[in-house]
């Protein structure tokens, strides 16, 4: 049953560089749309939020600004997350932000105790009456199926838009984490760089991403259609040389190699990670294997990548975009005893 409070209600949510996914208790995953925030300038009147504001993305004229504040895993604009979260609760809940008892934001474990305490003071001003900030890479544990309660290591890879975490987990909480900027908008980077370089052709970042949706993947068969041909996509764009508007045919396998070149990166920050880890509980990675979540966890090949790495089982999260908001869940109800009794 859901918990209430004199009729209010619990809340989690998981304010990723890509992804804004709100939970509410006893309804659900209420929200899944991107992270993005459109306003006015001249107003400072949000415009649109989610899906809506990412269809303006490189098209709307000098009064509206698009914002993903959250961009780089770090948090940039405090106020735009006011606006973003305000107008999504306005949406979403009859009673607004003011019905919220308790308010679970899964932040990334680099967030500075003044940006948690500016989190907190900004649930305040909003009228939740209990805010919590999380660690996003323990609630993407949960999320992903791991029982986070036992004294055994655990080890999660979560691959978002602006950062990858990576987080290593005993006895419910993070025993230590470290995190790259090599993830989902960097591979779109790299991409684009590589049409620029390669076939002449600017693309956007949309564009870049559809490729990568579209074709990444990172060992083993190359990504084929039901005739067993080798997908390619076709990416307009304009050329560099003449200005004009084409199209380049590009193939998985230039991808891919992009996609390696880029985890290499992934690569490294995984092994630093496994050596800093107590012997202990890295032991305990050889029954656990290790947990990859967020939307990168899609790629084509991602589970046999780090197997190859590691030597040991690796598993994706069976809803991996879903981990840190479902973390949430069991957040909300199994951690009233942990912290929320002693507020
Ligand atoms: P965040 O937590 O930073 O908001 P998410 O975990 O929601 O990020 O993941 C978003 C990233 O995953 C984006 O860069 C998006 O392009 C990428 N992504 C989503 N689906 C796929 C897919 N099928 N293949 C590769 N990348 C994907
Ligand atoms: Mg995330």
């Amino acid at each position: 049953m859901a918990e209430k409070d004199n009729g209010k209600i619990n809340v989690g949510v998981d304010l990723g560089t890509s992804n804004l996914l709100i939970y509410i208790e006893g309804r659900g995953v209420v929200f899944k749309e991107p992270s993005i925030i459109a306003i006015d300038k001249a107003t400072q009147k949000v415009v649109a939020v989610g899906n809506d504001a990412a269809e303006l993305v490189g098209k709307v004229h000098d009064k509206v600004e698009v914002i993903k504040p959250l961009s780089g895993g770090v948090i940039s604009d405090i106020e735009m997350i006011r606006e973003i979260l305000e107008f999504t609760f306005d949406k979403l809940l009859p009673g607004g932000v003011q019905s919220i008892h308790k308010l679970l934001l899964c932040m990334p474990s680099e967030i500075t105790a003044t940006e948690k305490e500016a989190l907190i003071k900004l649930g305040n001003e909003l009228g939740v009456q209990r805010t919590k900030i999380e660690e996003e890479i323990k609630a993407s544990a949960i999320g992903g199926g791991i029982n986070i309660y036992t004294p055994c290591g655990n080890l999660v890879i979560d691959i978002g838009g602006g950062t990858t975490n990576i987080g290593v987990i005993s006895l419910g909480d993070v025993v230590l984490s470290k995190s790259t900027k090599v993830a989902g908008d960097f591979f779109d980077k790299q991409i684009m760089h590589h049409l620029k370089e390669k076939h002449k052709l600017e693309i956007g970042l949309q564009t870049a991403e559809k490729i990568k949706v579209k074709l990444a993947s990172l060992v083993g068969d190359l990504p084929c259609d039901e005739e067993e041909n080798v997908l390619t996509y076709n990416a307009m764009g304009r050329d560099l040389i003449s200005g004009l508007p084409r199209m380049a045919v590009v193939g998985a396998k230039e991808i891919r190699k992009i996609m390696l070149e880029c985890f290499e990166s992934i690569k490294s920050t995984l092994i630093s990670t496994l050596e800093i880890m107590p012997p202990e509980l890295s032991g305990d990675l050889v029954d656990n294997g290790i947990t990859i979540t967020g939307g990168g966890a899609l790629i084509k090949g991602v589970k046999e990548y780090f197997e190859e790495i590691v030597k040991v089982n690796v598993k994706i999260a069976s809803s991996p975009i879903n981990a840190v908001v479902d973390g949430t869940k069991s957040l909300l109800k199994i951690e009233k005893e942990h912290y929320y009794g002693d507020y």
